[in-house]
């Protein structure tokens, strides 16, 4: 449940630092973009799970900002694609899908 994947190709960790800087650059803009009363838009933005419902839309763009920037140190190290909560390993295809990907679906859930 916990086996440690195989390491992953230089091209493979390439290819996710930069969907990665792309998705972080993405969601930057939308948050200077709603702190500049322009409407960020983001009702066609799909967001990570939302732990706290209710949170301000600048606030959602932050803590996921942070969510990915986060991943962007982890990438590469033992601790990305480990859940912060519980320590199991997520899944090549959730993470190819969502690098910044931090909770099992399990987590999540709770
Ligand atoms: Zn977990």
């Amino acid at each position: 449940m916990n086996e440690r994947p195989a390491p992953l190709s230089a091209a493979h960790l390439a290819r996710l630092r930069r969907d990665l800087a792309r998705q972080g650059m993405s969601v930057n803009e939308r948050l200077t973009n709603l702190l500049a009363g322009m409407n960020g838009r983001l009702l066609d933005m799909k967001m990570p799970h939302e732990r706290k419902p209710g949170l301000r839309p600048e606030e959602k763009l932050r803590r996921y900002l942070d969510q990915i920037i986060r991943a962007q140190r982890r990438l590469g190290t033992e601790t990305w694609g480990v859940c912060v909560t519980c320590g199991a390993q997520l899944a090549q295809a959730q993470l190819d899908d969502a690098p910044w990907q931090e909770e099992c679906d399990r987590c999540l859930a709770e």
